[in-house]
């Protein structure tokens, strides 16, 4: 193992400044309990929480990065792009989350027609209830209604059967493109992570496609240890962070006490060998 590589960073979770349900400051002291000594607030497609989130981070005393994790289409499927250390007040990025955001609305309630339409009344207003920020109502607020009402037991089943392509409550949705989700990010000064690879339906090809495209638009960074990633599939991206030359990222992908079975600060160390995503922030670290 190599020294550089035994840090417990967790640089990815969320906070009800998106699909989160903890604050910013709950998060961080739940963070610095689990041993967390560098961390970031990766809110989807919005960086509402990050001023908090730093201010948190100080008074525990861990080292932060800016976060946020960007929804993005790529071969018909969502892709997520982790955006740290960025300078959370350029304009071009703030724009573009907030334009990448406006479809969400719409979406919504679409999606509360299509579980109408199979006897769940009233799912809009009930989503929203679990929504801590307007702009930002995602499938995890229908999921934790659907649970709320007791027609699903978990929001695992609530995805499996509502909320998944081909069910009633699934509106697909084009995001922003892979180009725009890196540029925005690294023209503000910060590196793109991909996301939880192991988690998309790509064939091989696409997935190859995903990541030559990634870097030929300035990606720097794969996430290898992520709650979403059982030991099997965090060799593999190992080695594809060896085979792209990227540098690598370790996040829980913390949402709720009551949702994620991975807390935050808790994983397996990077392996040795990569390059840890946070050697090249240095400068960015708050
Ligand atoms: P959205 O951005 O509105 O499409 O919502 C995506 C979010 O739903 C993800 O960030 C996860 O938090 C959550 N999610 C997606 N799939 C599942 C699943 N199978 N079980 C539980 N939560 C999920
Ligand atoms: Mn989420
Ligand atoms: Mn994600
Ligand atoms: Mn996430």
């Amino acid at each position: 193992m190599n020294a550089r590589n035994i840090l417990n960073a967790d640089l990815h979770c969320h906070s009800v400044v998106s699909d989160g349900t903890l604050t910013p400051e709950e998060l961080a002291e739940r963070a610095r309990r689990g041993g967390v000594e560098l961390w970031a607030l990766t809110d989807h497609d919005e960086i509402g929480g990050q001023q908090r989130a730093a201010a948190a981070a100080r008074a525990h005393g861990m080292g932060y990065l800016t976060g946020t994790e960007i929804s993005v289409t790529f071969a018909g499927e969502t892709v997520h792009i982790v955006g740290l250390g960025f300078d959370d007040g350029d304009e071009r990025l703030r724009k573009g989350l907030q334009s990448t955001r406006g479809g969400r609305a719409q979406r919504a309630l679409e999606m509360a027609q299509g579980l109408a339409q199979v006897g769940i009344a009233g799912a809009y207003a009930g989503a929203l209830e679990f929504v801590g920020n307007p702009d930002l109502i995602s499938r995890t607020h229908f999921a934790r209604f659907l649970v709320d009402t007791g027609i699903c037991k978990d929001t695992s089943e609530v995805f499996r059967k509502y909320l998944t392509d081909g069910k009633p409550g699934f509106v697909p949705h084009r995001w922003a493109t892979l180009k725009e989700a890196v540029q925005w990010i690294s023209q503000a000064g910060g590196v793109a992570v991909i996301a939880h690879p192991a988690r998309y339906k790509f064939t091989p090809n696409e997935e190859f496609a995903l990541f030559t495209e990634f870097k030929l638009h300035g990606g720097q960074a794969v996430e290898v240890i992520t709650g979403s990633h059982s030991a099997q599939e965090s060799l593999k991206y190992a080695d594809m962070a060896r085979e792209f030359d990227l540098a690598a990222s370790r996040g829980s992908d913390f949402h709720s006490p009551d949702e994620s079975h991975t807390d935050l600060g808790i994983l397996p160390y990077l392996p040795g060998e990569l390059t840890p995503v946070w050697e090249l922030l240095e400068a960015r670290i708050r």
